[in-house]
């Protein structure tokens, strides 16, 4: 629960903000705008109201699914809006009071999965994409397995190779990727009906942004060796991960 407060806090002040912002501009140019008619007083009062509304119903009910875990989004369907629009202005606030970026992503992703789970009943779990980053590989290892999975030797020094017979058990098409580029590649090859996708935080943020709607259930990598080499992953997570998406068969 503390964890996706961050996220939600940071959209709740910046949906104020923006709220704000267009009165203050209507206030400042209501003068002009009476001299010319009502019409044009009128016509940004709605502008502001119907986007107010958008976002803020959006927002409340995608407040109400993270935390309460009822699918209260189903009535709704503006999640793609209101994330996209309060993304940003959320990254911004942060940034502006020095909030740590990558504790803001994590509450993201951490409120993504919850409305993925909350979700579940409209997901349909046959066609699962696992989307894992090149760095699980480890760096000594000389084989090619982005494109080819069938060059990994399951040698057990990277959790490649476990990943893979995961894969087989569970009947998941499991692919690396070593970019967002062709991440997005593999999405509209294979149509998932669901994604598990390990990556950092910035990664997974910008991935689950990019797929909307197609349900994400995003696992944080480790990285005890630095950033982008040899990182790994909590195979507890995963399981919950495949779990979610195998309750939906
Ligand atoms: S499991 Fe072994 S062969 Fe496969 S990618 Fe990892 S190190 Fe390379």
């Amino acid at each position: 629960m503390l964890k996706k407060f961050p996220f939600l806090a940071f959209c709740w002040v910046g949906f104020a903000l923006i709220v704000a912002c267009g009165l203050l501009l209507l206030y400042l140019t209501y003068p002009r705008l009476v001299s010319i008619g009502g019409w044009a007083v009128f016509a940004p009062l709605a502008i502001i109201g119907i986007q107010a509304a958008v976002l803020g119903v959006g927002l409340a009910l995608l407040t109400a699914t993270s935390l309460s875990g009822v699918d209260f989004l189903y009535v709704y369907g503006r999640r793609s809006v209101t994330v996209r629009m309060l993304f940003p202005v959320a990254l911004f606030l942060a940034k502006l009071i020095r909030y740590d970026r990558m504790k803001l992503m994590a509450s993201f992703v951490e409120v993504n999965n919850s409305l993925t789970v909350a979700r579940s009943a409209r997901i349909k779990g046959e066609r699962i994409l696992v989307l894992l980053p090149h760095c699980l590989q480890i760096d000594i290892c000389q084989r090619k397995v982005t494109g080819d999975l069938t060059n990994c030797l399951r040698c057990g020094k990277c959790p490649v190779g476990e990943f893979i017979e995961m894969g087989e058990k569970h009947d998941l098409k499991i692919e690396v990727v070593n970019g967002g580029t062709l991440a997005r590649r593999r999405v509209a090859m294979w149509k998932p009906q669901g994604i598990i996708a390990v990556a950092c935080e910035r990664d997974l943020t910008l991935g689950i942004l990019d797929v909307i709607p197609i349900p994400v259930y995003g696992v944080i990598s480790d990285r005890p060796h630095g950033p982008c080499i040899n990182t790994n992953v909590d195979m507890k997570m995963v399981d919950e991960a495949i779990n979610f998406f195998k309750k939906n068969r």
